[in-house]
């Protein structure tokens, strides 16, 4: 078995896109909405904030409390969006119930939409153009091509249909020519249907969901799954990881190994929407 290594692939290509930010005429730009009293979301957005540094890229952070109104942020958005130094703009998830997100990310312009997550770009992925494509999903595709594992005619199983995982991620192994099955909380059989999978995605939310019975011998496993161990600081996958590791040929390991790619894919996306918008 092979450890899918994300840390380590994430800091090669960290140093790649350190070069790349040198190159450029302008320092790329990223501004980050935080909203609501969320320490999870907080934390993210100081490890965003420690990557930027690192790279070189500009952050902007705006942080609101739970009573925001939606169109507070709408009109904050819309400057992003005119501002020349601000080359891309994410909104940080999760937000209070009465802020509809889709409508924020409806508003952010596709280019500078380094999520991938306004319908333009969505629509994009889906006729098979991979412009500003989800963060997770797009870490997932860069580590099977850091450790040369074919997608064409593989039997790929993706569980869980969520807009920032699942779906994003049956796109982009569609348009990689994987043969695809999305499963999902209704989802019949679902064994019989892993049992089937060359490549198991798991994106789930549940600790140690996928087990050793439910994989077939040698298949590659991925783990998108963050778990929090019994409200302890321990975190685990969604894979059975000691149960599974004897029988796939490659393992993500959960920390470190779809995570970090994550956040260093959406460097890469400011560094590409940068590029493209001041070419
Ligand atoms: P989500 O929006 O809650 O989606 C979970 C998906 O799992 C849904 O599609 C749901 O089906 C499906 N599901 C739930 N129970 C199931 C079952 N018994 N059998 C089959 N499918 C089932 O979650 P998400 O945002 O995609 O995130 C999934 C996990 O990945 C979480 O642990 C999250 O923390 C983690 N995550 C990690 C990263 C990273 O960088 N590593 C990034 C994002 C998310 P329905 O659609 O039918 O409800």
């Amino acid at each position: 078995m092979v450890l899918l290594d994300g840390k380590k692939v994430a800091n090669n290509l960290k140093k790649e896109i350190m070069e790349k930010v040198n190159k450029l005429d302008v320092k790329p730009g990223l501004a980050v909405i935080c909203i609501g009293e969320n320490s999870a979301s907080k934390l993210y957005v100081t490890l965003k904030h420690k990557i930027c540094e690192e790279i070189g890229i500009n952050i902007e952070e705006y942080f609101f409390d739970n009573h925001v109104q939606q169109n507070e942020l709408i009109e904050l958005i819309d400057r992003l969006n005119h501002e020349e130094t601000i080359h891309g703009i994410l909104v940080q998830s999760p937000v209070p119930y009465h802020i509809n997100i889709l409508e924020l990310f409806e508003k952010i312009a596709p280019e500078k939409d380094i999520d991938g997550f306004n319908p333009i770009n969505v629509g994009k992925l889906s006729q098979g153009l991979n412009e500003l494509a989800p963060c997770t999903p797009l870490g997932v595709m860069h580590l099977f091509k850091e450790y040369g594992i074919e997608l064409e005619g593989k039997n790929c199983v993706v569980i869980g249909r969520s807009n920032i995982v699942g779906r994003p991620m049956a796109q982009l192994l569609i348009n990689a020519n994987a043969t695809v099955t999305v499963c999902h909380s209704k989802t019949r059989n679902l064994a019989d249907i892993t049992k089937q999978a060359d490549i198991l995605i798991v994106a789930v939310g549940k600790a140690n969901f996928i087990t050793a019975d439910m994989i077939k011998d040698n298949a590659v496993i991925i783990d998108v799954g963050i778990n929090r161990k019994d409200d302890s600081k321990e975190i685990v996958g969604d894979v059975d990881f000691e149960s599974v590791k004897n029988k796939c040929s490659y393992i993500t390991p959960v920390p470190g190994g779809v995570g970090p790619m994550t956040i260093i894919m959406l460097m890469e996306n400011v560094v590409k929407a940068c590029e493209n918008i001041t070419k």
